[in-house]
């Protein structure tokens, strides 16, 4: 079997993606690139987490042609190889839906990174795509082109995508995503929120960047174990 440890971290993270409700029953998909030989490692298209193993990843190639698995992959593997292929910069890819950061997503609102954290690894703000019908080469191209430097993006009524360096950081960066725009959410009912200084935003980014980016976590695909 090809790329086994990598298959099953992807299990791994696949399963916390769902334990900690980023998304519900089979939505979502969750992809990791191997920096040595750049075949990617993706979940099934409709995966049952709970049951999800490593034989069950499928690995396919930057062109999202199958190179090795017994299913079917993610029916958004084009849009992952696409991203993937326009950004060297990261490994991983996360669609999730979760609510709240999809919520703005619907009300076409965007929300600053009110909270440290956020900013440390969102930078100042995370675009949102027009809506369109996903699973097509055209709503690839409005999330590669819309997402940009970004480590994220709200997909118009729909969810999000998260990328990252390795999976451990893509997936602390979806959870990040999603408390800021809860608590912006709920800051909101109870008062003005506070945002962050720009220059404070773009230092802490700066130091994510500097201290979590592909430089300095060279051939590292999983991090965090
Ligand atoms: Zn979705």
């Amino acid at each position: 079997m090809l790329l086994p440890e990598l298959r099953a971290e992807v299990v791994r993270f696949a399963k916390k993606m769902y334990d900690s409700q980023l998304v519900h029953a089979t939505q979502g998909n969750l992809s990791a690139r191997d920096p040595e030989s750049g075949l990617i490692c993706i979940t099934p298209s409709g995966a049952d987490y709970q049951l999800l193993t490593a034989e069950d990843i499928v690995v396919v190639d930057e062109q999202a042609r199958v190179v090795e698995g017994k299913w079917k992959p993610s029916v958004e593997t084009p849009l992952h190889t696409l991203v993937l292929r326009h950004r060297h910069d990261i490994n991983c890819v996360m669609h999730t839906h979760s609510p709240y950061a999809s919520a703005f997503g619907v009300v076409y609102q965007r929300f600053p990174m009110i909270l440290a954290e956020s900013a440390l690894c969102l930078g100042d703000e995370v675009p949102i795509a027009p809506y369109q019908i996903s699973g097509t080469p055209e709503f690839a191209e409005l999330v590669v082109n819309t997402l940009g430097t970004h480590s994220a993006i709200i997909w118009g009524n729909h969810g999000v995508m998260v990328v990252g360096v390795n999976l451990a950081l893509t997936f602390s960066t979806a959870h990040a995503l999603e408390d800021s725009a809860k608590v912006y959410a709920i800051a909101r009912q109870i008062g003005t929120p506070v945002e962050l200084p720009a220059e404070e935003m773009a230092k802490l980014h700066s130091f994510w960047v500097n201290n979590y980016g592909q430089k300095a976590l060279a051939q590292d695909t999983v991090g965090g174990k």
